[in-house]
């Protein structure tokens, strides 16, 4: 549910996501907030009750938007906020998520949504980071490509990996692709190796040592 949906559209309709829709794998429709306004000029935002600087999506246009929705499949979905204040997006919860049959995003604008409506419909609130965004729709988009990538089918054989970041808690290893030397860098000798053991061994390490730089608290 948005208010931009062109801008969902085009972007979701592209390389995996799109050949995985193709498939029939996954889908995805954008639907405008806009067009379930009740208002004669089409709003779907006021100020802000108690003062303050923006203006606030209203209730009616989304809820409406919602129920049509609903109707649509039948039964109420997991319905997602994408607002800074959620619940930091995981690749856990994108693996989660992954299972559910249908899933509704609700993309914010301007200062938020009244909080009546988000009472009324919502499931999970969910922040993809600690930084404030002009709208949700960047926000769905990521969790939709995350979500989308662990549906079974939609990652090819040669595209999937049991050793992504995140596994196990742990980053990915550096990687090296042709040629075996670059700049005058070499690729490690042990890749060129052909002993499966050594490699999986060194992988193993230097996911350790990465995380050990990057990310810390992971391997608590
Ligand atoms: N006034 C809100 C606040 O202080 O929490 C920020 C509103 S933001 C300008 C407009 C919309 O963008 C939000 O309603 C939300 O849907 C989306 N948004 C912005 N940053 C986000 C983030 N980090 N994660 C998820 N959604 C975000």
């Amino acid at each position: 549910m948005t208010l931009f949906p062109e801008m969902v559209e085009q972007t979701l309709n592209t390389s995996i996501l799109a050949r995985a829709k193709n498939n029939g794998l996954i889908d995805f429709e954008a639907v405008n907030i806009r067009d379930y306004t009740t208002d004669k000029h089409k709003k779907v935002d006021d100020y802000p009750y108690g003062g303050g600087a923006g203006m606030v999506m209203q209730a009616q246009p989304i809820y409406d938007c919602y129920i049509h929705i609903v109707e649509e499949i039948g039964y109420r979905p997991r319905t997602v906020y994408l607002t800074p204040w959620g619940h930091p997006f995981k690749q856990q919860m994108a693996k989660d998520l992954s299972k559910e049959e249908n899933i509704i995003f609700l993309c914010g604008h301007y200062e938020g949504v009244d909080e009546r409506v988000l009472e009324e419909i919502v499931t999970d609130y969910v922040t993809i980071g600690d930084y404030v965004l002009t709208g949700g729709e960047l926000p769905a988009m990521v969790m939709i490509d995350a979500i989308s990538r662990m549906v079974p089918g939609v990652l090819t054989n040669c595209e999937s990996k049991n050793t992504e970041s995140f596994e196990d808690n742990l980053l990915e290893h550096p990687q090296y692709s042709r040629p075996a030397e670059w700049m005058g860098k070499k690729v490690p000798d042990i890749l060129l190796s052909g002993d499966h053991k050594k490699v999986d061994e060194w992988h193993y390490e230097k996911s350790v040592e990465r995380t050990k730089k990057f990310r810390p608290e992971l391997l608590k």
